[in-house]
């Protein structure tokens, strides 16, 4: 993706020199990409999430260690993370106002190893995620060497422009009442039902995701959509659970199958429309 040089968006906290760092257990429990941990939203407000692992060792209560500086190379990641975020907050932006409404950019947490959240606390492990509760998207980007060597993906920016665009597409579905009102919908159903209702949320993100591409199209390199439908391809429910588990339970499922991401993010790219994000109505 071109990014250099272009806008960086302000509502960036890095958290990278203080968070945890080098104590990060990874490689445990990454489910999917952004594990989003809507299943174990619980209680009234929806907004809750189980603490995903054990406290941190040495992370009890506190978080914060001698400050490490950031490498070159973490410096760039964040200055690329900070353009992706920028395109996120213009192009919404835009979409929301042709549609009535006001877009409210939400922030983008970078941290190492564990971090706390509104939503409770979370490690590495669980993946890139949105917190409803506090509106902020975490990611530890240690997760995109998990991507490529554990499951396969390409990798590459567009790859981490992808999961962002995703994680972002969780807050349009806030900001929209999607998320809301699907949890609503969970409720009293069964594992089965609600777990459906899971993956047409997560589709959605995913169309969200090919939207935000289809407008931003002219920074796009060769290769860009290739990485991106890599990584929702190794994101899916049947290729992580035959690679963990060597079988699949569709039954299970929570962010549907790698097909089933390619084809939403394709769908939101195609047509940048968000009128035909329709997931809800066509996972049965
Ligand atoms: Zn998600």
């Amino acid at each position: 993706m071109k990014w250099q040089g272009r806008r960086q968006s302000d509502n960036v906290e890095d958290r990278r020199s203080i968070s945890g760092g080098g104590k990060a257990i990874i490689g445990g429990g990454v489910i999917g990409i952004i594990v989003l941990l809507l299943n174990v939203f619980g209680g009234e407000t929806g907004q809750q999430i189980a603490p995903i692992l054990e406290q941190m060792q040495g992370g009890q209560g506190q978080q914060t260690e001698a400050a490490a500086p950031l490498s070159k190379e973490d410096e760039e990641m964040g200055n690329f993370v900070r353009v992706v975020l920028a395109d996120n907050e213009d192009i919404w932006s835009k979409v929301f106002a042709e549609n009535g409404m006001t877009y409210e950019k939400p922030k983008l947490v970078l941290f190492k190893g564990s971090v706390q959240t509104a939503c409770g606390g979370a490690s590495s492990a669980s993946g890139p995620f949105y917190c409803p509760g506090d509106r902020k998207v975490y990611m530890d980007l240690g997760f995109f060497e998990e991507l490529k060597s554990k499951f396969g993906a390409k990798g590459g920016d567009f790859a981490i422009a992808y999961v962002i665009a995703h994680e972002i597409g969780h807050h349009i579905q806030t900001l929209l009442g999607t998320s809301a009102k699907m949890r609503q919908e969970q409720q009293g159903k069964s594992e089965a039902e609600a777990n459906k209702l899971s993956v047409a949320l997560e589709l959605q993100a995913d169309f969200y995701a090919g939207v935000w591409a289809h407008y931003n199209q002219e920074n796009l390199d060769v290769g860009d959509i290739e990485e991106a439908l890599s990584a929702a391809n190794a994101v899916g429910d049947d290729a992580i659970q035959s690679k963990m588990q060597g079988h699949v339970v569709p039954d299970s499922f929570t962010h549907g199958t790698s097909e089933q991401r390619m084809y939403w993010f394709k769908k939101g790219y195609k047509t940048g429309d968000i009128k035909q994000g329709t997931t809800f109505e066509e996972i049965q």
